[in-house]
């Protein structure tokens, strides 16, 4: 029987491969109920834990993720807050990461687990990797210290024996079951026949701020990649596209873009009229250090900010965050330029 200090997790099933199930004629995948869901992992059972589920209806691939649904996941756990030691969210592998990076910034002062995760194969198949990922995101999600305070307080995403900081996080992979990557942080946790908690990797929590969800977003945000042969009437275009408020300009190597004239004429005037413009590299691994080359000096000369060592969905996502709180194009460069729940890597002064 389960005793009412025994460990609760809430398991939200958004949707994704996990959950999914081949449609006999056609051949491809469907979402199907999540009763199915939880008949497919018997072992559920054997927790001695609280599990209690909201389901998403009908069901997302995550595609078709967007704001409204990670202001409606904040929701759900906003309002479960205090009912459970964690959170268990099933998700489709292709915008986990932007999911993850969104709700990092929207649940402010977090102290309890929000954990992540989704499936390669699905649930229902015998080789899937799906049993695995979400039994032990449970654990992970119930487990606390002796003082009773969770061990990762943060958003994570588990997968594949590896548990990943949200906002450092990438997909890297549509073929294998190792299909995530965090290249600028170490993981939180790997696991084998224990869980090895990293424990000085994991932010603390400070339990006795209450935890402050946000639920605004703007999405007038674009993602301009640098190529060699890029046109200058394109750069225009995107920068004058109405109602831009900010880029993610993805440079090549340490944050180095072209020298030419009209290119940093265009993001000088871009910047000039209020749009924030942030750099990352095309580089999984490292980070932008503009003052290095002179094509980097000439990008801060032009107001282009630096992401450090983020990945593209935590800028993004963090922008539209931003953005969402209608602050002045100077409150938000200042914002970027502070971590705000581990989001990049302090450069060495
Ligand atoms: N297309 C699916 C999704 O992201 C893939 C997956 O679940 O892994 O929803």
């Amino acid at each position: 029987m389960i005793k009412p200090d025994y460990p609760s997790v809430l398991l939200i099933y958004t949707g994704g491969t996990i959950g999914m199930i081949e449609n006999r004629e056609t051949g491809a995948l469907e979402a199907f109920n999540f009763d199915q869901l939880l008949e497919n992992v018997p072992e559920l059972k054997r927790f001695n834990y609280r599990i209690s589920s909201y389901q998403f209806n009908p069901p997302i691939d995550s595609s078709d993720m967007e704001p409204t649904l990670w202001a409606k996941l904040v929701k759900i756990i906003s309002y479960n807050y205090e009912n459970f030691d964690g959170f268990v969210i099933l998700h489709g592998t292709d915008t986990m990461a932007y999911t993850a990076s969104a709700l990092s910034f929207m649940l402010e002062n977090l102290s309890k687990p929000v954990i992540l995760t989704g499936s390669q194969l699905p649930i229902g198949v015998l080789r899937t990797d799906g049993k695995e990922n979400l039994i032990t995101s449970i654990e992970i999600a119930a487990a606390k210290h002796p003082d009773g305070t969770a061990i990762v307080p943060e958003v994570c995403i588990f997968f594949e024996n590896h548990l990943l900081r949200g906002n450092r996080t990438t997909k890297i992979n549509a073929e294998n079951f190792n299909a995530f990557r965090s290249y600028n942080y170490p993981a939180l946790a790997t696991v084998g026949i224990h869980i090895k908690y990293e424990y000085d990797k994991i932010r603390k929590a400070e339990p006795n701020v209450p935890m402050h969800p946000h639920y605004a977003f703007d999405t007038n945000v674009v993602i301009l990649t640098l190529f060699p042969g890029i046109q200058e009437n394109i750069v225009s275009n995107i920068l004058h596209t109405p109602g831009l408020k900010a880029v993610v300009l993805k440079t090549y190597g340490s944050g180095n873009a072209p020298q030419k004239e009209w290119f940093i004429r265009q993001l000088s005037e871009a910047t000039e009229k209020g749009i924030v413009i942030v750099n990352i590299s095309q580089c999984q691994t490292g980070m932008v250090e503009m003052a290095r080359y002179e094509t980097g000096l000439q990008l801060i000369d032009a107001g282009v900010i630096s992401g450090y060592d983020s990945t593209v969905e935590c800028v993004l996502t963090k922008l539209m965050f931003l953005l969402g709180h209608n602050l002045t194009p100077r409150e938000i460069r200042n914002e970027m330029r502070r971590s705000l729940a581990g989001e990049f890597t302090r450069p060495k002064l």
